[in-house]
């Protein structure tokens, strides 16, 4: 029996040196040390030793068993740690690997139109006025030139909110609302982004969209500065071969007026179906300031004068990415959204 035991111990020695997983060694424990395990079924045969070999045997069984739950321990801690050097090495981070995409915004196709008209006056030396998109009758209409009974404001369908107060039907007001805050120094020379509000609902119509009003009030300023002005910002915005053409109109806040047109930006003046056969586009209204609109907003109409424009920031955008559709600017479809 005594030989029984020590090769017994032998063989769960060898079989520990062999073991190369954890799963191997649990299988071990069963094997010799469990409840039918192989050291368990000697020691069941003890009942037919004497008293005298008993204690003996027994002191072999336990030194056997002592042996074997030791070889156990250790060879659990020599694997626990390889099967945590092998975790760290999977864990490992790979950086050549591509990495998630994350997707990034751009510019609406507004914004990038008006910054790029915004860039072309601050380097004219204009800077950037803002004012009230909810404005009072005097400033939207009575300083410009629009007494309550004038016609010409049933060009600008508007949104009142009390009889006084109304959204902004145009910058305009911006330009009486700087004078007055600048008068009698000169010059004022500002550009006035912001958003405008009429009654118009369609294809080319929005009832709110952006403008850019420009102004620029010193002594000696003619209406051959204007056409300088707008000639050099058009062929910036629409290329060097852009032409302009000035046609004479009417504004109540201007005078002499005039709406500016450039070469069709498709066919390049030969016609076709965007300029309706006639070469020109017309892309902003302008003038000379009004001398009402000077002396209401402090200044000697006498001694300084000063020209006027204003222009529709989606037609703009339109025309220089040929749009065709303005409400398309509006409904933030990420499949247009994306081409710019
Ligand atoms: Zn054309």
């Amino acid at each position: 029996m005594r030989a029984k035991l020590k090769e017994l111990g032998e063989e769960a020695r060898r079989a520990l040196s062999q073991a190369e997983s954890l799963e191997d060694l649990n299988g071990i424990r069963v094997r010799f040390l469990g409840k039918k395990g192989e050291l368990t079924q000697i020691l069941r045969g003890m009942g037919s030793l004497s008293a005298e070999e008993r204690p003996l045997i027994g002191q072999v069984a336990n030194e056997v068993r002592a042996a074997i739950e030791e070889e156990l321990a250790l060879k659990n801690t020599v694997l626990k740690e390889q099967v945590k050097q092998q975790k760290l090495k999977g864990e490992g981070i790979d950086v050549t690997l591509p990495g998630t995409p994350v997707p990034r915004g751009g510019k609406h196709p507004l914004t990038l139109v008006l910054e790029e008209i915004q860039n072309i006056f601050l380097g004219l030396g204009y800077s950037i006025a803002d004012g009230p998109e909810v404005e009072t009758d005097y400033y939207n209409f009575e300083a410009l030139n629009l007494p309550k009974d004038h016609p010409a404001r049933d060009m600008q369908d508007s949104f009142f909110i009390s009889s006084e107060i109304v959204l902004r039907t145009q910058t305009s007001p911006v330009q009486v609302r700087t004078m007055e805050k600048t008068a009698p120094e000169l010059p004022v020379k500002i550009i006035v982004p912001g958003k405008v509000y009429r009654r118009d609902d369609d294809a080319t119509h929005s009832p709110m969209f952006n403008q850019v009003e420009g102004l620029a009030v010193d002594r000696r300023i003619t209406f051959s500065d204007l056409k300088g002005t707008l000639g050099l910002f058009t062929r910036e915005m629409f290329g060097p071969n852009t032409r302009t053409r000035f046609r004479p109109s009417y504004f109540p806040f201007t005078e002499p007026s005039a709406e500016v047109d450039i070469s069709c930006v498709m066919c390049g003046g030969k016609g076709c179906r965007v300029c309706s056969h006639t070469g020109w586009l017309e892309i902003l209204g302008s003038g000379m300031v009004h001398p009402r609109v000077l002396e209401v907003s402090g200044y000697n109409s006498e001694e300084v004068t000063g020209f006027a424009f204003g222009m529709g920031v989606e037609r703009i955008a339109m025309l220089k990415y040929g749009i065709d559709d303005m409400r398309l600017l509006f409904e933030n479809d990420l499949r247009f959204l994306q081409q710019f």
